[in-house]
């Protein structure tokens, strides 16, 4: 499985913590899983790929990525189907996306090896770990950061990268108040807004935190210029449905490229749905919102699959979106048919499932 260049070292722990925690009944993120893999990059080359239990790591305060923000990191699940075979989404994606953040923010690429092969040991290693509950999973995350420890304002010369996992429920589960945010920003062009950079989290989450002061539950981003297109919703991809056609900025420096995005646009198009990707005027979602046109607005990522809004606010404005039927709804059927392909309860004519 390995390439001879990273022999993996895996210590496994004595006593599983699965005998106190539930992977059924685990907030998302709460429980991390009873292994991690373990990284390290110095003198310009990858170390061992380790696999240990999972636990803290002996680092000072003066790490480089707590101060300059070389850090970043990816959100990826596995799934169980009835018969206990876990399977994979697109991994591929998310280890190119994962490079792609890397070269931004002028840090190491982590080879296949270490990264695919890595993971698969790691799942396969904590499978017990894997829910099976319909509609929840297990929540993979790598991460890499800077772990030269000085305090000169450069590239780092060290890195950790890790992967970690945890037991996934769902994130949000009803239909979100969304708010356009009219004065932050989240990206600009010829930023970082389409990497999965730690900064990018730690900048929204003060203007997310006024938008849940006044009531609503996440923030449509819109671009830094005049806040006049719609770019993401908090950490999620933006899809509208305007009659019968469903919308979604095409990606740019300052919008990530969703996996769960593309897979909706692939699957959109395989089921003869109208999808464009097309930026996304704010007057435009007014005036169809006015016209009656407005049918459907939610957000797509990893973590919550897709999230339908129930409300849409803008200045001194709140739109109640109207709240289609599940049998008329393009986001829950589109959710239905990705699902169905992650969890093997439907054919995969994409090849997507690993
Ligand atoms: N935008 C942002 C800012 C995100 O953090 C995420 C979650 N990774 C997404 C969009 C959705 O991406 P994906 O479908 O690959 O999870």
């Amino acid at each position: 499985m390995f390439n001879k260049q990273y022999v993996m070292k895996i210590n496994k722990i004595d006593n599983s913590r699965l005998n106190k925690i539930d992977p059924n009944d685990s907030p998302f993120g709460a429980n991390i899983s009873d292994h991690m893999l373990i990284c390290d990059y110095e003198n310009g080359k990858w170390g061992e790929p380790v696999i240990m239990p999972y636990g803290s790591m002996n680092y000072s305060p003066a790490l480089m990525a707590l101060h300059y923000g070389q850090a970043i990191f990816e959100g990826m699940k596995a799934y169980k189907d009835k018969n206990n075979e876990v399977f994979l989404f697109r991994p591929e994606k998310n280890f190119e996306r994962f490079n792609e953040s890397a070269k931004r923010l002028a840090m190491p690429q982590v080879p296949k090896e270490i990264f695919i092969d890595g993971l698969y040991a790691l799942i396969d290693l904590d499978r017990d770990w894997i829910p099976t509950k319909p509609g929840i999973s297990l929540y993979i995350r790598p991460v890499m950061f800077a772990s030269e420890e000085m305090f000169s304002a450069r590239i780092s010369n060290k890195y950790t990268f890790a992967i970690m996992t945890s037991p996934a429920g769902n994130y949000y589960d009803k239909p979100l108040k969304i708010k356009i945010e009219d004065y932050y920003t989240r990206a600009v062009d010829g930023g970082v807004g389409f990497t999965k950079c730690a900064g990018n989290y730690g900048a929204s989450f003060y203007p997310t935190f006024l938008a849940n002061k006044e009531g609503f539950d996440q923030v449509i981003w819109t671009d830094s210029k005049n806040h006049a297109y719609f770019e993401e919703s908090g950490t999620m991809n933006v899809m509208v449905r305007i009659g019968n056609t469903i919308f979604t900025p095409p990606t740019s420096t300052t919008i990530l490229s969703g996996i769960t995005r593309d897979s909706l646009i692939n699957l959109a198009k395989y089921h003869n749905l109208d999808v464009k990707e097309e930026r996304i005027s704010v007057d435009n979602i007014v005036n169809a919102y006015q016209e009656g046109n407005l049918k459907e607005i939610f957000g797509c990522g990893t973590a919550v699959v897709i999230s339908r809004y129930s409300h849409l606010g803008y200045k001194d404005t709140l739109m109640e979106l109207p709240q289609l039927p599940d049998e008329e709804s393009y986001a829950v059927f589109l959710k239905k048919q990705l699902v169905g392909i992650q969890t093997n309860e439907i054919d995969d004519p994409f090849g997507w499932r690993y």
